[in-house]
């Protein structure tokens, strides 16, 4: 097998990719001659593989029966760090018990459509916490920037297995959808439970101690502020560690397809799919960047605490609202303990909910409004279920957040004109891009250097951002103890 690169017109690109497959695409849209390049999946004579040829051939997981196997291995958390790793330790023979603090996955979606309808917010059951951890509700785009970690296709693999459609072994930014997402992760809790291992839903992990030796993986992800100060109050070491916040921006899909597009007629956007965008640039040292851009999203109130209003995006299969939004972050350095990084972080979400609305309304102000320093008499049309309320957030966003987005919105203003427009929207805060805490471990054995027994994996730990390395880190850390109790296949 090998990969082939074709650049061609959208409209030959179209018939490519309903007759082969296709691992990647992308579009280069720097002329008005917008062409697109196809990765495609040839034979070695180079004959490019039809899409409906036999899918490539992978060892199908072989779940071992584990009810009554010890010793038994416990994991907190239910996200895709968690999920991978139980998954992993029962085709080695080892049984375990999951700890999910949130609620089964059809339950959690009810909890999701009151708060989105600002009926109720439950701070254990939102976007963040339940099962399948923030990856179910998430937007599905499967990647990861590192190679080096690992047996990335296994990940895929095993999303196949559990119900992802085809693509997801071949293509390298698959993306599933917040609306297919669910349905694999309730696959994969049937499957743990029917080979024997546990799963305690509702159930917060308070306290950790340490009598019997018993490996504790701990997938915490990184929104559970009251395990992590759990966690430096029981001395398991951590240290604070770069992290990213901001705003997440939205502008009608129709004019990022224009901007990004040339004003192409909605012919040719419909050969080529909604336009997405990826953008930095440097404030004064400091990076200023889009993040989990969502065409064709929605924005939702991803935040885990009553006290905080936090933002995220993501988008169904079909990414079809009339909406464009990104995360637009700024790039923060802590100097202080890891507890300040995440006092930071907490005061800004706080801040955001003070200017907020009493439920899940978010503060927001037109694009332009917030660079230019003038409050919004009004507020554009948002795909933001719970609502907006106008607010200026070039007055209470600190610097260097305000002052760098501001910046970083007229740069990106320079390179597309247009962008800097009061038909888009900031909405405060995104401040859950990444984690502000590193949970540190040893390297070779990804046990904690405090507490032997326990190994810190997934977002939350610090050492991986996005569903497929949380998964990828999950399942390395059921290897490692695999590997400790001589059970390594
Ligand atoms: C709206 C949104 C969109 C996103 N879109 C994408 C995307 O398109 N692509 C992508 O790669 N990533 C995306 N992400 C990020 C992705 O979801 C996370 O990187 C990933 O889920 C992290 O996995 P994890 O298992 O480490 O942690 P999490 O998924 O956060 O899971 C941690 C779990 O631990 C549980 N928990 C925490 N504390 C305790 C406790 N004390 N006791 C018991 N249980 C506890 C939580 O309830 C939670 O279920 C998105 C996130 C959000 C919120």
């Amino acid at each position: 097998m090998q990969n082939i690169v074709v650049t061609t017109s959208p409209v030959e690109a179209k018939q490519l990719e309903a007759t082969y497959r296709v691992v990647r695409r992308s579009i280069d849209a720097r002329q008005r001659d917008i062409k697109v390049n196809l990765t495609l999946l040839a034979d070695d004579e180079g004959r490019y593989i039809p899409i409906d040829a036999p899918l490539p051939r992978y060892n199908e997981p072989h779940f071992k029966q584990v009810s009554t196997e010890s010793p038994v291995v416990h994991i907190i958390g239910a996200g895709p760090a968690g999920l991978f790793a139980a998954l992993n330790l029962l085709e080695h023979g080892i049984k375990p018990i999951i700890f999910e603090r949130g609620k089964q996955v059809s339950e959690r979606k009810r909890d999701i459509a009151l708060l989105n309808r600002n009926e109720v917010f439950n701070p254990e059951s939102n976007y963040c916490f339940g099962e399948g951890g923030a990856g179910t509700f998430s937007d599905g785009k499967l990647f990861s920037r590192s190679k080096k970690r690992g047996n990335m296709q296994r990940v895929m693999e095993l999303f196949h297995h559990f119900g992802a459609a085809d693509n997801v072994l071949y293509e390298a930014h698959a993306h599933i959808g917040s609306d297919k997402l669910p349905r694999i992760i309730q696959n994969m809790r049937e499957c743990i439970l029917a080979h024997g291992g546990e799963i305690h839903f509702e159930f917060r992990v308070e306290s950790l101690e340490f009598r019997d030796p018993c490996p504790t993986i701990l997938a915490i992800g990184h929104s559970a502020h009251d395990t992590y100060r759990m966690l430096a109050a029981t001395g398991v070491a951590m240290e604070a560690k770069g992290f990213a916040l901001g705003v997440r921006a939205e502008h009608p899909q129709a004019l990022i397809n224009k901007l990004f597009y040339h004003n192409q007629p909605q012919s040719v956007v419909n050969l080529l799919g909604n336009a997405s965008y990826s953008l930095v640039t440097q404030v004064n040292g400091r990076g200023v960047y889009s993040f989990c851009m969502c065409p064709g999203g929605h924005i939702v109130p991803a935040g885990s605490d009553v006290d905080g209003c936090v933002v995220n995006g993501m988008s169904a299969s079909h990414r079809n609202s009339p909406f464009a939004n990104s995360g637009m972050v700024v790039e923060l350095h802590p100097t202080g303990s890891a507890i300040e990084a995440l006092d930071y972080q907490e005061y800004i979400e706080h801040l955001a909910k003070q200017h907020g609305g009493p439920n899940a309304q978010a503060p927001a102000q037109r694009m332009k409004d917030f660079v230019e320093g003038r409050c919004s008499a009004s507020l554009p049309d948002c795909s933001y279920l719970p609502g907006l309320v106008s607010s200026r957030l070039d007055e209470w966003l600190p610097d260097p957040i305000g002052s760098s987005l501001r910046q970083g919105f007229r740069d990106f203003d320079r390179k597309y004109k247009g962008f800097l427009t009061n038909d888009a929207v900031v909405v405060g805060v995104e401040s859950r891009s990444s984690s502000p805490i590193r949970i540190v471990r040893n390297t070779a054995t990804m046990q904690s250097v405090s507490h032997e027994w326990l190994y810190p994996c997934g977002e939350g730990a610090g050492y991986a951002g996005g569903i497929t390395s949380s998964a990828l880190d999950g399942i390395n850390a059921a290897l490692k103890i695999a590997e400790r109790y001589g059970k390594l296949l």
